[in-house]
């Protein structure tokens, strides 16, 4: 079978390979044929370090396909269902798994450079970009990196609430609960960031600003539900007009250090900065006790859409049924995985806000 290896970390192209087999098959695990896969940043970031994931790996994250082969032990799949790998699997055991805080169990990351494929050549074992891998034409994961999604939801649109689109909505319902007429502003128009303003968007939001330097992506955002779009360096000048002299929630939706802290100055007093972007270990967001205390605004971190994942996908999915959030304009770019480098490109120019990888 066919996967796309990273040899290196640092390296700014995958190795697309025809002698690899996905590994790991045992008790509790589950074969999945993948269809469809789509790019999001932070297989960027793992490709050059940033995030942690030893290398060899093949990356891709967001990814749906249907279940080929269940192991004993398993309960809840059966050969055909449609799924999307969840890169975060609960255990299930943990106390936040107890306490219905699936997202937050941190099981599946101490197994980061567990194998997940073999390379036939040199008998190289590689592992699956944070327990998944998605840009392969099989990945065995556990069953518990997997949501059952129904058959007649297109694998592309489904590749999509793998991750991004999950985390943006569910940033925006389940973390900051946007009230009805509420401003809001959402700082970067990728993936993440549109989905963010989809979510706000269905909680009925009054204002919604979108924060971007790219002229084209700002314009995209309009169509999504944005209410307007500004460069960043107006962002303060618009938010001091505002009633309350800031945004009722900005959304960090780029993980930088000095994107949060402009969106801390953006939020009105005892507003919200929910900080939805996966940043650098070593990116240091300051804030002084005084303004913290002072200004009362709260810091809502947001991870995977701030729920338990298989909740925030059944929203999801609810949402795109009733036509309430648009899925396939997101598909920017579409490739095949022997053409996996020409995603890689498109995300970093800014071109693409998704590409979906098809596994045919
Ligand atoms: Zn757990
Ligand atoms: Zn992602």
């Amino acid at each position: 079978m066919r996967a796309a290896v990273l040899h290196k970390t640092g390296q700014d192209t995958l190795d697309v390979r025809e002698d690899v087999t996905a590994v790991g098959f045992r008790r509790g695990s589950v074969r999945v044929r993948m269809r469809a896969a789509s790019l999001c940043h932070s297989d960027l970031s793992a490709m050059n370090g940033v995030l942690p994931q030893p290398a060899p790996f093949v990356p891709g994250h967001e990814g749906a396909g249907d279940v080929v082969e269940v192991a004993e032990g398993v309960t809840g799949f059966a050969v055909g269902d449609r799924v999307v790998l969840c890169w975060m699997a609960p255990c299930g055991r943990c106390d936040h798994c107890a306490k219905d805080r699936g997202h937050l169990c941190v099981a599946s990351l101490r197994r980061l450079g567990a194998p997940g494929f073999r390379i036939e050549e040199g008998g190289v074992i590689a592992s699956g970009f944070y327990g998944t891998g998605a840009f392969a034409d099989e990945v065995v994961v556990s069953a518990n990196a997997l949501i059952k999604i129904p058959a007649d939801l297109p694998y592309e649109a489904a590749a999509l609430i793998g991750c991004g689109v999950t985390t943006g909505i569910g940033a925006a319902v389940n973390t900051a609960k946007v009230e009805p007429g509420a401003s809001v502003a959402v700082i970067g128009a990728g993936g993440v960031g549109i989905a963010t303003v989809q979510g706000a968007r269905v909680c009925g939001a009054g204002r919604i600003t979108v924060v971007d330097p790219v002229a084209s992506r700002r314009e995209r955002a309009l169509d999504f539900g944005a209410t307007e779009a500004i460069a960043p360096d107006d962002l303060k000048a618009v938010a001091k007009k505002l009633p309350g002299g800031g945004f009722d929630y900005v959304f960090e939706a780029v993980g930088r250090a000095a994107t949060v802290r402009a969106g801390y100055d953006a939020a009105r007093r005892g507003g919200a900065v929910v900080v939805i972007g996966a940043g650098a270990q070593d990116d240091l967001a300051e804030f002084t006790m005084g303004e913290l205390f002072f200004n009362e605004k709260r810091l809502l971190p947001s991870l995977y859409g701030g729920a338990t994942v298989g909740r925030t996908v059944a929203l999801v999915v609810d949402l795109w049924r009733a036509g309430r959030i648009d899925l396939d304009g997101m598909i920017t770019h579409r490739v095949g995985l022997a053409d996996v480098n020409e995603a890689i490109a498109q995300m970093r120019s800014g071109e693409a806000l998704r590409t979906v990888v098809t596994m045919d």
